[in-house]
């Protein structure tokens, strides 16, 4: 009887503990990331390097956050969820759909405490998105001609690694979800992409200078990886590049 009621006033304390520690966690965070702190409950935020949720990863779709995310975060403990239409990622929608609650709770195997349970269910309705969404709407449509017309513009000065074809994944396509070998994110619908040329894998890398992942860029250009991460067989590096650098070093 009395080990029982230790062991339940260890789990109480345990409990304690996280929590206390995840609200110091949560002061110092956001102190390091004002304009995010600022903002009103569930509010849409935009992640920065400086985000407390910035390289944690969302419960829904189990994907690190990267900068410029779009997320709401739950009331009760803060975890993010993305709300990000350009990735077409509904995790917050998906996760509190029918009522659910935030976190479920239950004893984490691995780290040998006690997960916190949070009983946030959310209303339906977000603080931004009464009244506003047709003006929303137009702004963000006419972003994103500027960008089209932008990165069209781009596309036929960015020649070093444009060799390449560049295209960008589209919602329910099967790559989605796989890891880009350079920066280990997932691939994303709305991700602009460059596929490995060695003709025997399908592995494809990020190339989205908007979006800080060069990751194409990176492995074959200024990494000068002349092979293949994923099956190893060679690739040549992109012919423009090798020419400026013969050029450089006067050859
Ligand atoms: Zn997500
Ligand atoms: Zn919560
Ligand atoms: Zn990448
Ligand atoms: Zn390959």
């Amino acid at each position: 009887m009395l080990d029982e009621r230790q062991s339940k006033g260890r789990t109480h304390e345990n409990l304690l503990k996280a929590r206390l520690r995840q609200e110091i966690d949560g002061g110092i965070a956001a102190s390091r990331d004002p304009v995010n702190a600022s903002l009103p409950e569930l509010a849409a935020r935009l992640t920065t390097i400086y985000s407390p949720w910035y390289t944690r990863t969302c419960p829904e779709c189990k994907d690190k956050f990267r900068e410029d995310d779009r997320v709401r975060l739950c009331p009760m403990c803060e975890q993010a969820y993305h709300d990000d239409a350009q990735y077409s990622l509904q995790c917050w929608r998906t996760h509190f759909a029918a009522g659910h609650v935030c976190k479920r709770g239950g004893y984490d195997p691995i780290a040998e405490v006690p997960r916190p349970r949070c009983n946030y269910r959310w209303s339906g309705k977000f603080p931004d998105e009464a009244g506003r969404t047709s003006q929303k709407a137009q702004g963000s449509r006419r972003v994103e001609r500027v960008t089209s017309q932008f990165l069209g513009g781009l596309a036929t000065v960015w020649q070093p690694f444009g060799e390449r074809t560049v295209r960008e994944i589209k919602p329910g396509e099967s790559i989605i979800g796989h890891k880009c070998p350079w920066c280990r994110f997932h691939i994303r619908a709305g991700d602009r992409v460059v596929k490995c040329p060695c003709g025997k894998c399908e592995t494809y890398f990020h190339d989205d200078i908007f979006r800080h992942l060069t990751c194409w860029n990176d492995w074959n250009g200024t990494q000068g990886n002349n092979y293949c991460p994923t099956s190893g067989a060679e690739i040549a590096r992109a012919p423009a590049l090798v020419v400026a650098e013969e050029e450089y070093h006067g050859r």
